[in-house]
């Protein structure tokens, strides 16, 4: 008899499992308790597979020999339970897509960096002459590509849901880019159930796996020893001098493995700011254990392109200029963001806090930010916190105030920074909508 499979949700890493499943002999059934979007729709019906959506058929899930939660749906969803309490089998997308490639496999987690780093490493390693897939938040699910093509590698975007619901799942090359606070609403409040997922990422590596992780993280650094690995472990550090792993030494990045250095100056680069050295240092090291050649990784590193909606240069209008950041939906993403600022700052914040501390951005505020605009239904913790050291602080509750009034409060020569710090649901629709409302807002200046 076909063993059965449920997949809960019917989003991109939804349909893709399904996918998977037929092609594997599975009995596949969709369940999204939600709407399904029309193109997932058309496509289930291409492949002829069965769904629902708006509700759960309790007959048709329970009797599942293993079920696929996609991530958005949490444990405390009542499906969940009821499937947790028969005992049967709830594995990610990125599990069951492993069960079915023989690829190797760089995976790639972290709270902030992942999308960058991961599309970076893809395109290091596809220069670099890998027939190499792209997967997780960009573009076409893994399960779908194990579906559907034949690649050698695989570089994923692995968020910590996906991660939560593995059980044999082993990246070749584990990338855990650094770990701050995030999502704590789905791991009980607890830091440390999230910081766990995280380093689930190298739980079932072998002795002949790489685990990448920052030296200078201070959460990764305390766990470290809590969550061990066989994998050989690669640090990478802004901050110090490493012997095996990458480093920065007068104004270059160096990455030492295996009595092989690589040398590369970080003008060069292609991506610009402290957070992107880190992320070029992890990329880079990836492609070194690969031994690509090293003209090849350095062209790759300096000719890629930062990602919309991510420290992305929009234009300049009076010599002022506006960069788009809407991406960052937390505090640590938005500290880089000043960081790497070496004009006067515009600062253009807000929206749905998550708990922020915003002590740790004190010191950037009060020596970058000559204006800020708050861009929320309710400023007043943005207010408390930085009211008394910026000169000039303005309320709004839409994008075009926010870019006008950043306008007219710029000289040439300074820079209208979107940084949010928060994430955008309660003027936007999501960060992505946000990024281009402010984009549309300055093309009209
Ligand atoms: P993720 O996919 O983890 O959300 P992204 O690559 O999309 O990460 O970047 C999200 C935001 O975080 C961007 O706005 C960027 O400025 C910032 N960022 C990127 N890389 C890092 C990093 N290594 N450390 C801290 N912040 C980062």
């Amino acid at each position: 008899m076909k063993k059965r499979l449920v997949v809960l949700g019917a989003g991109e890493s939804g349909f893709g499992t399904a996918v998977l499943g037929i092609k594997q002999g599975y009995d596949v059934f969709v369940s999204d308790g939600g709407k399904v979007k029309d193109i997932y729709k058309k496509q289930l019906e291409e492949w002829k597979i069965e769904y629902e959506e708006g509700k759960h058929t309790e007959e048709k899930i329970l009797n599942a020999d293993v079920v696929m939660k996609s991530p958005g749906i949490p444990e405390k969803a009542e499906m969940v339970k009821k499937l947790r309490k028969a005992g049967i089998k709830i594995v990610s997308e990125i599990e069951f897509g492993s069960w079915y490639t023989n690829a190797k496999i760089i995976g790639i987690t972290g709270a902030n960096g992942k999308t960058t780093t991961t599309a970076l490493t893809y395109h290091i390693l596809k220069n670099g002459g890998l027939h190499v897939g792209l997967g997780g938040n960009i573009g076409q699910s893994f399960a779908y590509q194990v579906a559907t093509e034949t690649f050698d590698y695989y570089v994923l975007e692995i968020s910590s849901f996906q991660l939560d619901d593995i059980e044999h799942f082993r990246p070749h090359i584990a990338v855990l880019t650094n770990i701050t606070p995030d999502h704590l609403d789905r791991y009980n409040y607890e830091l440390q159930n999230y910081v766990q997922s995280k380093f689930n990422i190298c739980k079932n590596q072998l002795s002949s796996d790489y685990f990448i992780y920052c030296a200078d993280d201070e959460i990764t650094k305390v766990n470290l020893e809590k969550y061990p690995t066989a994998a050989i472990k690669i640090p990478f550090s802004y901050e110090q001098k490493l012997a095996e792993g990458g480093y920065v030494q007068d104004e270059n990045i160096i990455i030492n493995i295996n009595q092989n250095q690589f040398t590369m100056s970080i003008q060069e680069l292609g991506l610009s700011g402290r957070h992107n050295v880190y992320n070029s240092l992890a990329a880079g090291i990836v492609a070194n254990v690969y031994g690509l050649r090293k003209e090849q990784i350095r062209e790759s590193l300096s000719d890629f392109k930062s990602l919309e909606h991510r420290m992305e240069s929009v234009a300049k209008v009076r010599n002022i200029e506006f960069i788009n950041d809407s991406k960052a939906t937390n505090v640590n993403s938005t500290w880089y963001a000043l960081e790497s600022m070496n004009k006067p700052v515009i600062w253009i914040a807000g929206g749905i806090d998550k708990g922020n501390d915003y002590s740790v951005m004190e010191s950037l505020v009060k020596k970058k930010v000559k204006g800020m605009i708050c861009l929320g239904t309710d400023n007043t913790k943005l207010h408390s916190a930085f009211g008394k050291m910026v000169d000039i602080m303005v309320n709004v509750t839409n994008m075009n105030d926010a870019v006008r009034m950043a306008y007219q409060l710029g000289n040439p020569g300074d820079c209208v920074l979107l940084s949010p710090a928060c994430a955008s649901f309660d003027l936007f629709e999501n960060y992505e909508d946000r990024g281009k409302k402010f984009k549309e807002a300055v093309i009209q200046l």
